[in-house]
């Protein structure tokens, strides 16, 4: 693995192999190599014992050409601004290809949320909220959960927010953060929004490459919210897990764990440590596991090239952003193995996030099954849009993928102009 990990540097590099292919305009170039915003905010926080803690956050505008800035805040203790600011940019490039009238932002605190208490979190939350002050809003920047932070933190953000405005306008502000619970104004749907795209392109891409899901097998890192839920859906598809890792260790069992038991587990126990199934494994056990695919679903820079030398898989799905590093990419190439990339895999938390948007504009609440339709409708058109783009452009699915998501950044420029 790469010690100090350059995440910033390794999205920028696959920006510019998608502009050179796509022609961008050098001037579009320029704008979208650095984001429009950066900051940071330090502030205090009481902890239990009566002491006083002072915290870093960071938000991070990358850009906004498409729409209001939009990404998630992640709680987490190796948050840094070029970790922010790599986040960000792929979320304008995620949104671009989804068609979403969003650009993109990210933000996050620097701390372990599991070691703080949940008085404490909810003063970190709330505190930062108020740091950020009218840096967010529903029609400027929206934040969403991401590593450490869940429908919860939104409520707390959602609230702080709501009271910073006039009585008159609160109901009206609902939308300045998605990702909520359903009784706080979140749509239905949206917590397992994010896995059930993954589970999307997956069938998309057993489709094209004649595998058949019933029977398969596959490999999972990360069993929080992303993770948890791909697994429980997967499994209802017949596909069977047979390997899972998270920050407490990693599992193996080739006859297969069942997710709903697991998700339990971790619920209660905080980790997959100590389940009661399954064979502990070292992460070289976990990753030179035979399965069909891997699912990637926990922080970035954890293919290299060692991981991406011992896979057995035919194809890397990429639930977490970044998760596969640059020499990892060009290992897993070699080697034949395909990457259906982040800002596809991953986009279906976003766009059940913009149907939440829409609904808090338009006091709306759509039925569960709603949402799933719309979810899928735009996860498959999209999936074919890469792949048939792949296949055209003789490149790869990430390649793909950035050149659509960068087309339509570059038009909007290109009608709208540079100011002034
Ligand atoms: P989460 O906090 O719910 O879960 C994170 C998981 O990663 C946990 O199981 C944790 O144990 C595991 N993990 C942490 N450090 C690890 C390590 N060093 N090795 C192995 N596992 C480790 O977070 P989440 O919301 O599920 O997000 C996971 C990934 O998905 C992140 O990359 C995030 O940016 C991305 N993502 C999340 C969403 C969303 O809607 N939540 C949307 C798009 C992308």
């Amino acid at each position: 693995m790469v010690k100090e990990y350059d995440f910033y540097g390794a999205v920028g590099d696959q920006v510019q192999r998608a502009a050179e292919s796509s022609q961008l305009d050098p001037e579009v170039a320029l704008i979208l190599s650095q984001p429009k915003n950066e900051l940071i905010v330090h502030f205090p926080v009481r902890m239990d014992d009566g002491t006083y803690r002072l915290f870093k956050g960071y938000r991070i505008q990358h850009n906004n050409v498409l729409g209001p800035y939009k990404g998630g805040i992640r709680f987490h203790p190796g948050v840094t601004l070029d970790d922010c600011k790599a986040l960000a940019a792929l979320m304008t490039w995620k949104c671009s290809l989804m068609r979403l009238p969003f650009g993109g932002g990210k933000g996050g605190v620097k701390f372990d949320p599991r070691a703080v208490s949940k008085d404490e979190l909810c003063r970190v939350t709330r505190r930062f909220t108020h740091a950020l002050g009218n840096n967010i809003g529903p029609d400027y920047d929206i934040p969403a959960p991401d590593m450490g932070t869940n429908a919860q933190t939104m409520a707390w953000m959602m609230d702080t927010y709501m009271n910073s405005v006039g009585p008159g306008e609160k109901q009206s502000v609902t939308g300045v953060v998605t990702g909520k619970s359903p009784e706080c104004g979140g749509s239905e749907g949206r917590e397992k929004a994010t896995g059930q795209g993954v589970v999307h392109c997956i069938t998309e891409w057993a489709r094209d490459n004649d595998v058949d899901l019933e029977g398969s097998t596959f490999l999972i890192q990360g069993f929080g919210n992303v993770g948890s839920n791909a697994a429980v859906i997967l499994a209802r598809l017949g596909a069977s897990m047979v390997g899972v890792m998270d920050h407490s260790g990693a599992i193996v069992s080739p006859e297969g764990l069942n997710p709903h038991r697991l998700s339990e587990w971790v619920r209660e126990h905080g980790a997959i440590a100590g389940y009661p199934g399954g064979r502990v494994a070292s992460r070289e056990e976990f990753f030179s596991a035979q399965a069909d695919l891997i699912i990637p679903a926990a922080l970035e820079n954890q293919i290299g090239p060692e991981e991406a030398g011992m896979l057995k898989v035919k194809v890397v799905v990429e639930a977490a952003n970044g998760p596969t590093n640059p020499q990892g990419e060009f290992v897993l190439a070699e080697r034949g193995i395909e990457i259906v990339p982040d800002i596809l895999a991953n986009a279906g938390g976003v766009t059940v996030s913009y149907f939440e948007w829409v609904q808090n504009k338009r006091s709306e609440h759509w039925e569960l099954s709603e949402v799933d339709i719309a979810l899928e409708r735009r996860m498959r058109a999209v999936y074919r849009d890469v792949a048939r783009t792949a296949q055209e452009s003789e490149c790869s699915m990430r390649e793909a993928a950035y050149l659509l998501a960068l087309r339509r950044v570059q038009t909007a420029y290109r009608q709208r102009g540079i100011f002034p």
